[in-house]
């Protein structure tokens, strides 16, 4: 992993400025030729991204840091944590109004929440990718960078909690989904509806996020804490054994987050998994594999030792409950900070 550099462009205006996070993914990837569309290689640098399109130069001044270069789906605690320190220092600095992170998409959702309940300012905060590599025809990293950025120097933005950026539109780090394996239209909010739209300069907010986010929050981190509790997502279907439950007690998981069927509906194997989890003081999550909708709490949660996810995806909920678990094992506080956040 490259160690983190900084440097400033040589242009001073009055322009804001904005710091630019590179981390990787395809948005900082090139193929061979323009039709290659997979099975691109990631390593393009923050710099070269942003030189890409010299429009950027007449919306702020920049300073760029590259945290990592890799595709999201490797990115593990330890980046996770020093994107967020990163993030912290660098809101922190007054001459800076707000950050944009480029980042791979198919994990975006999850680091952008986890910034959504770290991150201790309401300076804009704005992740963005892209669907194909900077090489391709009709790349749409250049666009969507343009645009993150035109989101985190419009004064309206501030204030709305980490948001991402793609494909026009502006989407809330709680509810934003990657919804699609390849096209560019690939995160939505089919649910509670997107913040805004981003077209050209000009930015037009139609939503707020009602849910506990950044300066609000009550589970920003410790600066030295290296590592998050340990938490499995166990995939349910019909049959499934409860084998997968025991994997993840004996490999030292604090809480089980159920991808579970319909509304959060318990199998014999998963209320099987449940107790034993419960035995073991572990925290279980009852989440959907269902894309839409909420797990909403149900009074067999305490004789099953239950949270229930709300509207928190698998992957979010597991995001969220690493947090809670910093703070509390209790299974009501959790259900409560699960009913905030
Ligand atoms: N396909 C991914 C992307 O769009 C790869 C990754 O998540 O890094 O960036």
């Amino acid at each position: 992993m490259s160690s983190a550099q900084l440097t400033q462009n040589p242009i001073e205006t009055g322009l804001p400025t904005v710091m630019v996070l590179g981390t990787g993914g395809t948005i900082a990837s090139s193929g061979s030729v323009a039709t290659q569309l997979s099975d691109y290689t990631v390593g393009q640098g923050v710099d070269a991204l942003i030189a890409a399109v010299p429009e950027l130069q007449s919306l702020a001044k920049f300073k760029y840091e590259q945290v990592s270069n890799i595709v999201s789906y490797q990115i593990g605690d330890e980046i996770l944590l020093r994107l967020a320190q990163r993030v912290n220092h660098w809101l922190a600095q007054p001459e800076i109004t707000g950050v944009v992170i480029t980042h791979g998409t198919d994990t975006l959702e999850e680091t952008a929440y986890f910034l959504n309940l770290v991150v201790q300012s309401d300076k804009p905060v704005v992740l963005v990718g892209a669907m194909r590599p900077a090489t391709a025809i009709s790349a749409d990293g250049p666009l969507n960078l343009f645009h993150a950025v035109v989101v985190a120097v419009n004064k309206q933005s501030v204030g709305r909690g980490v948001m991402v950026v793609m494909n026009d539109r502006i989407l809330a780090a709680r509810y934003v989904m990657k919804g699609h394996t390849t096209g560019v239209d690939a995160f939505i909010v089919p649910e509670q509806g997107v913040l805004g739209v981003v077209s050209d300069r000009d930015v037009q907010y139609f939503n707020q996020t009602s849910r506990v986010h950044t300066i609000h929050s009550a589970l920003h981190l410790d600066p030295a804490l290296k590592s998050l509790p340990p938490v499995d997502i166990v995939y349910e279907f019909q049959g499934a054994g409860v084998h997968m439950y025991e994997a993840a007690l004996q490999a030292g998981a604090k809480g089980i987050v159920l991808a579970g069927m319909g509304n959060g509906n318990l199998s014999d194997a998963a209320r099987a998994g449940a107790m034993q989890a419960a035995a073991k003081q572990v925290a279980f999550v009852r989440s959907s594999r269902v894309s839409q909708g909420s797990v909403r709490p149900s009074k067999k949660d305490a004789e099953f030792n239950c949270i229930a996810a709300q509207s928190l995806n698998p992957q979010k909920a597991r995001i969220l409950l690493r947090l809670a678990l910093l703070k509390t094992q209790d299974r009501e506080a959790l259900q409560a900070i699960f009913n905030a956040y």
